[in-house]
């Protein structure tokens, strides 16, 4: 589809967009933290309240059954989405951030003092956090990989740090703050040759570009619904069937088990032993809609249309004065975060605000890259295949705006 072409009926799918802000037009630059949500996954949601709804996996009645064969039809349409070799290789969680918690607690028991494990520089901090409290049970230690200017990693720093001790690294494959696009399967090509397991934290890179875990050969892979389109409370976890076979449980509950006894329990096999309890199942089939909506417009087509929009922008922004972007990697998301002189990022995203445009400020989840620029935070738009050109124009109008008033 030519998204170009299209733009009007695009946007026409996204009641949200219509939204007025202070008597203006919404312009939604905020796509980064969440996209909008097009009809077609809003009336799955309700299509599913109004005629499905009912627990899955344990009903004999017809809407229980159908409920089942539905959520496990979305797992495959996952499934064949990422290129993964089996749906025991999708494990559907409550977002990114769920995910990762649940991959740092399978190295619970096998790591332990002497142990390295390797983090970017680049990381969100639901990519560092269950990581540091996973060095704490087990003694581990935790290397970085560092960052240059350009909010690109140093590679040959991170080739030094890799040895026999390494055994987890894990990497987003886009910087939410910065928009860098990581080189990983470079990464995960050095780290295997050490027998090292790696995870990608993909919550940036699925809305944006096609991802084939089996030609990366990641260990893990994961992301949240609600950045391509999809409603919030749904992730989804892959990981290597043989990896998810060895790891514990990481609750436990109704639907994980085999059999129960007060003695012993065994526990159910893959993916059920790992989604306890009831899930989000309206949640889950609406993120299948928003892929087949995402997978209709075209990931290549998106990608190509997003790079005209920052491309675009970039420009654009760079005619204010004294105006600096931080992430300048050739290889970049539609995502550009910027500060303009000295003035706080807040006090602009509050005046911009007035004017109906969304955009983030602060350190989006991410203060180890601003201690590195050593500034508080920065001014964060990123772009969805539904933004157009008119609205970059009334952001650089309306910063123009907020910069007079200001200085
Ligand atoms: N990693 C990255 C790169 C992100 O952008 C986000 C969301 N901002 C997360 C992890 C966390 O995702 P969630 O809040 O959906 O768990």
């Amino acid at each position: 589809m030519d998204i170009k072409k299209n733009i009007e009926s695009i946007r026409n799918d996204f009641p949200i967009l219509s939204t007025s802000v202070n008597g203006n037009k919404l312009v939604y630059l905020d796509n980064a933290a969440t996209s909008q949500t097009p009809n077609c996954v809003i009336d799955s949601i309700s299509d599913y309240y109004k005629n499905l709804n009912s627990n899955i996996h344990r009903g004999v009645h017809f809407l229980s059954q159908k409920a089942t064969e539905i959520y496990e039809e979305t797992r495959f349409k996952f499934k064949k989405h990422l290129n993964a070799n089996s749906t025991k290789e999708i494990i559907f969680t409550s977002g990114t951030t769920h995910s990762i918690n649940l991959v740092a607690n399978g190295f619970n028991n096998s790591l332990k003092a002497g142990d390295e494990i390797i983090v970017s520089s680049l990381e969100h901090h639901s990519n560092i956090v269950p990581w540091q409290m996973l060095c704490e049970k087990t003694g581990a230690t935790m290397k970085v990989i560092p960052m240059n200017q350009e909010g690109e990693l140093n590679l040959n720093a991170y080739e030094d740090m890799l040895s026999k001790k390494t055994k987890i690294v894990f990497v987003n494959h886009v910087s939410n703050a910065l928009g860098t696009v990581n080189p990983i399967k470079f990464i995960i090509d050095k780290a295997h040759s050490f027998s090292a397991k790696v995870l990608i934290d993909g919550a940036q890179a699925i809305p944006h570009f096609k991802v084939d875990v089996n030609d990366l050969n990641a260990d893990f892979y994961v992301f949240s619904a609600h950045k391509f389109c999809g409603p919030t409370g749904v992730g989804i976890l892959y990981a290597k069937q043989s990896i998810l076979e060895d790891f514990p449980p990481y609750q436990g509950g109704g639907e994980m088990i085999d059999e129960v006894t007060f003695e012993k329990t065994t526990y159910a096999e893959l993916p059920n032993k790992f989604e306890p309890g009831t899930p989000n199942i309206a949640g889950v089939i609406a993120s299948g809609i928003a892929l087949d909506y995402i997978n209709g417009i075209g990931l290549d087509n998106i990608k190509k249309y997003e790079d005209e929009l920052l491309s675009y922008a970039t420009q654009k922004l760079k005619t204010i004065k004294n105006l600096k972007i931080y992430g300048t990697s050739q290889n970049k998301t539609s995502v550009i975060s910027f500060n303009i002189g000295d003035i706080h990022a807040y006090d602009i995203g509050s005046i911009i605000d007035n004017l109906g445009i969304a955009v983030r400020t602060g350190h989006h989840c991410a203060q180890p890259i601003m201690d590195y620029y050593k500034i508080p935070g920065t001014i964060r738009v990123s772009f969805c295949f539904y933004n157009n050109f008119d609205e970059i124009d009334k952001l650089v109008n309306a910063l123009n705006r907020a910069v007079k008033m200001l200085s």
